[in-house]
């Protein structure tokens, strides 16, 4: 079935992160024409979010390119482990999920973002421009009817019917359309570093937890992806102290040898966690998706996938009034409905963590204990395991892609 290509409206999706290019692709594939805006001249920024979960897995092998995806250099880690002052435990079994891939797969972000990108580029309603940084909403007639730009050849104004602002947690379109910020707050920050990994190491996601502060390392092959957990607003004086006494903290947790793997302080780099969700994620002509609408604490890495099941949602619900040339706004507030829940209860859960969890191991100076009753349960209920898994894995209400919709139906626009 042929879409009326003459009625279709345009639409502009402003960065180009996980939610701007899996919303980019999707759109440009259903027929609309579509242009993604991306600040920087490449993908390639260090360790950002390097995880692609199960029901983002799913949502590739319904689009058909899991497999091509999975040709990709990653990892597959298929649990993730607490120590706890020397005490082992299984805290999340990937293997023990019903998706198509039971782990997740590391992958550099920049890499998932090119494959994305290479395949959105084979519909020719697909644009994306680099170096192009949407610095201000256009509006005409009380709605948004485009972005103001900024390149290397000047500043312009792009028209669209329709503005889907994936600009990410500092975004830039939040504050232009003056929209209200619920701000959750966050006791910690996160210091990311990297540490050599030896052939022998365990393949998993390690969490350890010491008097005072923690520690989260990642499998990345040939070296760990490392967080330091650190009260908020401890960063400078973490290194204020030197390298040396870096050192020292990180060796608490895996002894002294590795720690020479850290060779300066500026390699050592700050995520300034913050958690905050807009009241409203949309005005007439303007979406807003992914942490630009929701800022994820980093509590159980998920944002990627939130990122990810947002743009599906909204491509499920938009691609019909797009393709007719009349989204209203009620179709913006139903993606909004749709994925108020899932975004709302991970931070609700993330939140629990953070000052359940978290703040009282960062004010503590007595070694933590886990209680027994935990660590029986933990051993010997496998749905202890399970449920982790699933909340990290998968989520709360999971998107499918709606093929129907978005390739016509029997798949007729592919
Ligand atoms: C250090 C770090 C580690 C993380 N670890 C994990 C993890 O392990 N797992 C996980 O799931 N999540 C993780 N996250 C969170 C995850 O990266 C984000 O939740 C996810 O990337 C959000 O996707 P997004 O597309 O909404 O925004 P972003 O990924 O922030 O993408 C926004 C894009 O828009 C571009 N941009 C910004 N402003 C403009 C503008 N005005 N015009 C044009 N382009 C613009 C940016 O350059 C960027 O490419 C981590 C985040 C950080 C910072």
């Amino acid at each position: 079935m042929a879409a009326d290509v003459s009625r279709a409206s345009k639409c502009i999706v402003a960065g180009g992160g996980p939610a701007g290019i899996m919303a980019g692709y999707l759109l440009a594939r259903g027929g609309i024409d579509v242009t993604v805006l991306e600040k920087h001249a490449d993908f390639l920024r260090d360790f950002r979010g390097d995880t692609i979960h199960p029901s983002t897995m799913d949502a590739l092998a319904e689009l058909g390119l899991l497999e091509d995806f999975l040709r990709l250099p990653h990892q597959e880690v298929r649990y993730a482990e607490g120590d706890i002052e020397g005490e082992r435990l299984r805290i999340a079994d990937f293997r023990r999920l019903s998706t198509r891939s039971k782990f997740i797969a590391f992958i550099p972000q920049w890499d998932f973002l090119n494959f994305m990108a290479e395949r959105a580029q084979a519909f020719p309603q697909f644009t994306l421009l680099m170096q192009t940084e949407a610095i201000d909403l256009v509006h005409d007639g009380g709605r948004v009817a485009g972005v103001k730009v900024s390149s290397p050849s000047g500043e312009r104004e792009l028209r669209a019917d329709l503005v889907i602002a994936a600009d990410g947690r500092h975004s830039r379109l939040r504050e232009a359309a003056g929209l209200k910020v619920e701000d959750l707050g966050a006791p910690m920050d996160v210091l990311w570093f990297k540490l050599p990994r030896g052939p022998e190491d365990p393949g998993a996601v390690l969490g350890r937890i010491k008097a005072g502060q923690a520690l989260v390392m990642l499998d990345r092959g040939d070296y760990w992806q490392c967080a330091l957990i650190i009260r908020k607003g401890t960063a400078d004086a973490v290194k204020a102290q030197g390298l040396e006494a870096f050192r020292t903290r990180v060796a608490e947790f895996i002894g002294p040898s590795a720690t020479q793997g850290v060779a300066s302080l500026d390699d050592v780099k700050l995520l300034t966690v913050r958690v905050d969700r807009l009241e409203t994620w949309h005005k007439p002509g303007l979406l807003f998706i992914g942490d630009a609408a929701h800022a994820m604490s980093p509590v159980g890495g998920v944002g990627i996938n939130l990122a990810i099941q947002d743009a599906i949602a909204a491509a499920n619900i938009l691609i019909l009034p797009l393709r007719a040339g009349a989204v209203t706004e009620d179709d913006l507030s139903k993606v909004e409905r749709r994925r108020t829940f899932p975004t709302w209860a991970t931070q609700w859960f993330q939140t629990a963590v953070q000052n359940r969890v978290i703040d009282p191991v960062l004010r503590s100076s007595r070694p933590p204990r886990l209680p027994w009753l935990l660590r029986f349960l933990q051993r010997y209920l496998p749905i202890v395991q399970w449920i982790p898994a699933w909340l990290i894995g998968v989520g709360f209400r999971p998107e499918h892609v709606d093929l129907d919709a978005i390739d016509g139906p029997g798949g007729a626009r592919q």
